[in-house]
């Protein structure tokens, strides 16, 4: 089998550096490595909506911000299929047969879910097309037969409920699903990055986020007010790595390369955390470090948003193209999935044929 590559994000806001570590950059490198088959990425404007429905403009306005984000961090639309979830009639159509496959109390009890309702105060008042969006999701990854998904740890509960439909599928249908997994980056700090206060996940939804557009300044700015270590008064105190935003970004953007082009003092990031904790290094230097090791990702990206704002009706006809591919591949799955189904009744001239005998023998 081959190897199909799908993600998206909800076009809620533009993307930030939590997407990049989690998602986006290994998308860009799984492209540029070029061995799979196919490879989409799209905007879940339908999800976005699921929480969102009061304020589609919010939508229709972070569709261009994020399509921007995408480009500017490298996804190339000649080796990605770049497509918008709503343009798919297809996937409300899988939606709608998976949900038969599966039950409310399945449901509840995904953990990202149960977060995101508490987050959204949705306890008492849960949206229904909410609650159900992780198995829109399902549709969404099944519709294109992906089976492998970059994506960072809070979607592993989505993937699990993915292969529980597939299987529930096959084995009632017959074989037309494919079961993905899912691919987690392989460092911690990039799994769930957190926010530069520390608190939670770093998330469009709770403003604690670089985000991959924002300017030199404003990056500093932020920078500059991350959480850091509170026991860590004195120069001289020794000072804790663990929870500390600065390390944790560090373990996420440093390299190597940033080690000895910006601070060749230090061998590499374990010999920076020792230092730091011994006592001695104070926490402005290594926010400018770091400042610089973002920088350093996030500049080409600015250069590259600034080309593509320059042309934006070309970035809509690069998604219409996008969508219009995608849209090739949703028609194929969605005639084996009627199909399997046996619902398939206009194509069915075996069907036709019988009813037509069943009926006739009944006239004599
Ligand atoms: P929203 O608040 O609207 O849900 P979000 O910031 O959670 O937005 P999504 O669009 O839900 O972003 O997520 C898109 C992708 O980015 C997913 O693969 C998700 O795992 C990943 N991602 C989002 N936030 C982070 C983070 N802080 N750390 C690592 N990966 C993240
Ligand atoms: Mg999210």
């Amino acid at each position: 089998m081959g190897k199909v590559i799908l993600t998206g994000d909800r076009p809620t806001g533009r993307l930030h550096v939590g997407h990049y570590v989690g998602s986006l950059r290994r998308r860009v490198e799984l492209q540029n490595e070029g061995d799979y088959d196919r490879m989409f990425v799209f905007m879940a404007d339908v999800q976005a909506l699921t929480d969102n429905a009061d304020n589609p403009e919010k939508i229709r306005q972070n569709i261009i911000e994020v399509a921007l984000d995408y480009l500017a961090a490298g996804l190339d639309p000649e080796k990605c299929t770049l497509f918008i979830q709503s343009q798919i009639p297809e996937l409300s159509e899988l939606t709608t047969y998976l949900m038969n496959l599966i039950t409310v109390s399945r449901v509840q009890r995904n953990p990202t879910v149960k977060t995101e309702i508490k987050m959204r105060n949705f306890e008492a008042n849960i949206p229904l097309g909410f609650f159900c969006y992780p198995v829109s999701q399902a549709a969404d990854i099944t519709l294109f037969k992906a089976n492998i998904v970059p994506a960072g740890e809070d979607q592993e509960p989505m993937l699990e409920v993915t292969r529980e439909l597939v299987n529930r599928f096959n084995n009632t249908y017959g074989p037309v699903l494919v079961e993905p997994s899912i691919m987690l980056p392989p460092e911690g700090a990039c799994r769930r990055l957190p926010g530069i206060d520390g608190k939670a996940k770093m998330s469009k939804s709770l403003g604690n986020c670089i985000y991959l557009s924002d300017t030199a300044d404003e990056v500093w700015q932020k920078v500059r007010s991350m959480y850091t270590d509170p026991t860590h008064v004195n120069l001289n105190d020794p000072g804790h790595v663990e929870g500390n935003m600065v390390f944790t970004y560090l373990d996420a953007f440093s390299t190597p390369e940033d080690f000895a082009e910006c601070w060749p003092e230090y061998s590499g990031l374990d010999e920076l955390k020792e230092h730091y904790c011994k006592g001695g290094l104070g926490d402005m230097k290594c926010k400018k470090f770091l400042n610089r090791v973002l920088n350093r990702t996030l500049e080409p990206m600015r250069e590259r948003r600034r080309e593509f704002e320059k042309d934006i009706p070309e970035v809509y006809n690069i998604l219409k193209k996008g969508t219009e591919s995608a849209r090739e591949v949703a028609a194929r799955t969605i005639d084996e999935v009627r199909h399997a189904m046996r619902i398939d009744y206009f194509n069915d001239a075996a069907l036709i044929a019988e009813q037509a005998e069943r009926f006739a023998s009944k006239q004599q």
